[in-house]
């Protein structure tokens, strides 16, 4: 009987290479299929073996090149044959990377499953952007929402954002205009600091920033595309204050 391989979901981080996990880098650099999507900086993809099988399973627009089922099926699969497959992902496979369902559909099949933690955009967002995300001044409560998961008028994020506390927003581009209008309605004030932090962790990041009203008019006016993150809070107004202090040439870097 063939020895069944072990699925790996390993997380590749959010950008360069070097914010891998040495456990990531090891799996990844001895793989023989290696399963990835859209969000894994080539630079990762390229330190697979030469003759590593690699399967792109990328998110194209709004569907998937493998519905979330086949890719499920398809690890299983490739585990059962008696393959190990490394299940690359951006950032964490925990944090809004169906990682989840993929370990269910593993643990249904009796195909052992590891997982390899990986830097989640929100932190290597804010490490590079330099926003701290708590702060005892400003924050003592972060938390990660989705802007374009399941419907986001039934998501209840009241108390999430506010006075504070920092809330961190994936996938939130396309619904900028809903999210702003959805925070506001819940009470939170125009003018409270955000930050768009597109492409962190990569050579092409941008960190943009501006008041909560003006958070449609921000993402239409650079033209924000995804990957993106948002950051609501008042840890965002520091950036604002540093960012204001270089342009008087007061901050020397
Ligand atoms: N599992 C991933 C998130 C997948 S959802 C993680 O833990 O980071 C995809 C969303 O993540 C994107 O729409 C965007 O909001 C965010 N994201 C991923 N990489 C990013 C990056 N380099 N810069 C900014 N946002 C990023």
């Amino acid at each position: 009987m063939t020895k069944c391989g072990t699925i790996y979901l390993v997380g590749a981080g959010p950008g360069s290479a070097d914010l891998l996990t040495l456990r990531a880098a090891r799996l990844i650099e001895s793989a023989v299929l290696i399963v990835h999507d859209g969000l894994v900086d080539p630079q990762v993809l390229a330190m697979a073996r030469a003759d590593a099988r690699l399967i792109s399973v990328a998110k194209k627009r709004a569907h998937h090149t493998l519905p979330q089922e086949e890719i499920c099926a398809l690890l299983v699969r490739e585990a059962l044959a008696g393959n190990d497959v490394v299940r690359l992902k951006g950032g964490d496979p925990f944090i809004f990377g169906r990682g989840g369902e993929e370990a269910e559909a593993a643990r249904a099949a009796g195909v052992p499953v590891e997982v390899v933690p990986g830097i989640s955009a929100a932190i290597g967002a804010a490490a590079a952007a330099q926003i701290p995300l708590t702060h005892r001044d400003h924050a003592s409560i972060v938390s990660f929402v989705a802007g374009q998961c399941k419907g986001l008028s039934e998501q209840d994020w009241a108390g999430l954002a506010g006075v504070g506390r920092t809330l961190v927003i994936y996938m939130g581009v396309k619904t900028a205009p809903q999210i702003a209008e959805k925070l506001m309605e819940d009470g939170l004030a125009p003018d409270m600091p955000l930050a768009v932090v597109e492409n962190a962790c990569r050579a092409d990041m941008r960190v943009l920033h501006g008041p909560l009203a003006a958070l449609p008019e921000l993402v239409e006016r650079e033209k924000v595309k995804s990957p993106a993150l948002i950051v609501i809070g008042e840890v965002t107004a520091e950036i604002i204050a540093r960012g204001a202090e270089m342009e008087l040439g007061v901050e020397q870097q």
